[in-house]
């Protein structure tokens, strides 16, 4: 009996360890994906304004606003952890968004560039739908639940994102088959 007690008490404290480590790495995630989220919102709207097909200004547009929402509810998230809201540098994102930049600047303006929007709002978006998915996992397990459930909101929206995007991906090939065709 004592002896089990004494392990419950050892497994107890190894298992605060674990949630106060892994509350940490959660809190980083947070502040990692904050400034990702503000930087993605100022690269949201330099690929907009370099998109051509209307279809895909109004998607980068919707996700701009999403994307306003996300750092509404990062913020939230924040003020349940008890702390200010702030980001810290993402080399992640900062790298993907100079990416985009060179992309747009390399490829002729109209379904060749758009092509390359997508391209980039997609890795965009495959980064982002990475650390909600870890941040709720690790938000599961330190029982965070009212975080769960919000990063779980913007894990959907970056979901659909991913999807719109793809589907505008589709039936850009075809505008741009139909351009080197028209060349021929
Ligand atoms: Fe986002
Ligand atoms: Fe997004």
């Amino acid at each position: 009996m004592k002896n089990s007690k004494a392990t419950s008490a050892s497994t107890n404290a190894a298992h605060d360890e674990i949630s106060s480590k892994l509350g940490k790495l959660f809190e980083d995630g947070v502040r990692d994906i904050y400034w990702a989220e503000k930087a993605l919102l100022k690269a949201l709207g330099k690929m907009s304004k370099n998109a051509t097909s209307e279809d895909l200004i109004s998607a980068l547009e919707l996700h701009q606003t999403e994307t306003e929402d996300q750092v509404l509810r990062l913020e939230k998230i924040f003020s349940l952890l008890g702390k200010a809201p702030r980001g810290k540098k993402c080399d992640g994102m900062e790298g993907l968004i100079k990416e985009a930049e060179s992309m747009m600047d390399e490829s002729d303006e109209g379904p060749m560039r758009d092509a390359a929007i997508i391209a980039a709002a997609q890795k965009a978006e495959h980064y982002e739908i990475a650390s909600y998915g870890t941040l709720r996992t690790f938000a599961q397990t330190i029982g965070l639940n009212e975080a769960v459930s919000i990063l779980n909101e913007t894990l959907e929206e970056e979901k659909d994102t991913d999807t719109k995007l793809t589907e505008l991906a589709i039936s850009n090939v075809n505008l741009l088959a139909a351009s080197q065709s028209d060349e021929e």
